[in-house]
């Protein structure tokens, strides 16, 4: 049997007797069942950090020259940046139409206790870290970018002489993508375990007061990806949809139940490669970076969570504040990490830039991992498209150009 499809299996099973188990059974799910879940995320956890570095520095380094990664990053940088800012856009109105807050009240207990989001300027001056080292060891995946970047330049540059360096480099990538191979057989186990608790815990009773919102998120996710995603595999990838959508599922559903871009990542890159026929040069560039700054889901969320609490509360927002929500969203979901609920601490910093009641905050934790699952989803898949768009356009410029690469 097909891996994906037994993923599937895993995922409706753990589904179906979380529902089963209900809130009385959370307690047994947790002790017994949510460690196998662990374990499995734990594992990929291990092998993240050097199959996010080694392969962004070949990922740079096969670009082969400085302006041809200068031209894919923009390519990449700017694809994300707009389709980011769209996303936000249609939390927005998805949000506005639905209007998920009518009708329900905030409880008056309800008091939000969550780190504070980083301010904007401190997310762009954290890009660049002072110790290497300690980027590595904290994961801090934004931080490994910037230097795994700055080395692949250097490398780059320095020529026949960093030959050796980058053959290392090349080696560890192979042996961090074997590794993931092996990890990915467990996961089947995984995701049943994950899920489980989730479904067990929440339920379809106590998900009916907030059922709005959830489906606010999850409708505008469907919405970028029917639209925006299908229309950008068209004109930009050349690709049909139905053939994209078939070869990135089984990261998808990796996404849903993990809810981290970056511990999915492994299996976003095996599948845009073996299955959407994307090079490892492109993808090991264009993958590492998107499941650290290419978050629509978390856009989309951030739009539409926004305009809930304004609702909650009764506050009617200006087009202009409206607007400072697609930016402060665009941004916020920029520096999001690509972990379990991320999207939520980032959540406060969209409330503040327009004045809303950090304590809707509450209201939203709740329900934040049923969000996180679809938000996860879009995602992974935004920074998949990405990779077949930039294939494409690289392949059209190679046959246009062939002395170029002759
Ligand atoms: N969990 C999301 C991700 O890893 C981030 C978020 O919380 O929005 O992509």
């Amino acid at each position: 049997m097909q891996l994906s499809n037994k993923i599937l299996i895993g995922l409706v099973l753990g589904v179906i007797v979380g529902l089963f188990i209900g809130p009385e059974g959370v307690g047994f799910a947790k002790k017994w069942i949510a460690p196998i879940g662990t374990l499995f995320i734990n594992l990929i956890k291990m092998i993240i950090v050097p199959l996010v570095f080694a392969s962004l520095i070949v990922g740079a380094c096969s670009l082969g020259d400085v302006r041809k990664l200068g031209r894919i990053g923009g390519k990449t940088i700017s694809y994300y940046l707009v389709t980011t800012a769209f996303a936000v856009t249609i939390g927005i109105i998805i949000a506005l139409v639905m209007d998920p807050g009518e009708g329900l009240k905030l409880p008056t207990n309800a008091v939000y206790k969550g780190k504070e989001a980083p301010a904007i300027m401190d997310v762009l001056i954290n890009i660049i870290p002072t110790s290497p080292v300690k980027a590595l060891m904290d994961a801090n995946m934004l931080q490994i970018i910037a230097f795994a970047l700055f080395l692949g330049v250097g490398i780059t540059l320095v020529g026949p002489k960093a030959k050796p360096v980058e053959a290392f480099f090349d080696g560890l990538a192979e042996v961090t993508y074997k590794v993931v191979g092996i990890i990915m057989e467990v996961a089947p186990y995984g995701v049943f375990a994950l899920i489980l608790p989730v479904v067990a815990a929440n339920g379809p009773k106590v998900l009916i007061p907030l059922a709005k919102v959830i489906g606010a998120v999850y409708i505008g996710c469907i919405i970028h990806l029917a639209i925006t995603y299908t229309t950008a595999l068209k004109v930009l990838g050349d690709m049909s949809p139905a053939k994209f959508f078939k070869g990135i599922l089984p990261a998808q559903m990796i996404a849903f139940s993990t809810c981290s871009s970056s511990a999915t990542l492994p299996v976003t890159m095996k599948n845009t490669q073996e299955n959407l026929g994307v090079s490892k040069e492109v993808s090991s560039f264009v993958l590492p970076l998107g499941a650290t700054i290419n978050m629509d889901g978390t856009a989309i969320y951030q739009g539409a969570a926004a305009l809930f609490v304004a609702q909650v509360y009764g506050i009617d927002l200006s087009i202009s504040q409206m607007l400072v929500i697609v930016l402060t969203g665009t941004l916020a979901s920029i520096g999001t990490a690509g972990v379990p609920g991320a999207g939520l601490i980032m959540l406060t910093l969209v409330l503040q830039a327009v004045g809303l009641p950090l304590e809707g905050i509450a209201l939203i934790a709740g329900i934040d991992r049923i969000l996180d699952m679809a938000r996860t989803t879009l995602n992974i898949t935004g920074d998949a498209v990405c990779a077949v768009f930039i294939q494409s356009s690289e392949n059209k410029r190679a046959q246009s150009t062939p002395s170029v690469s002759a």
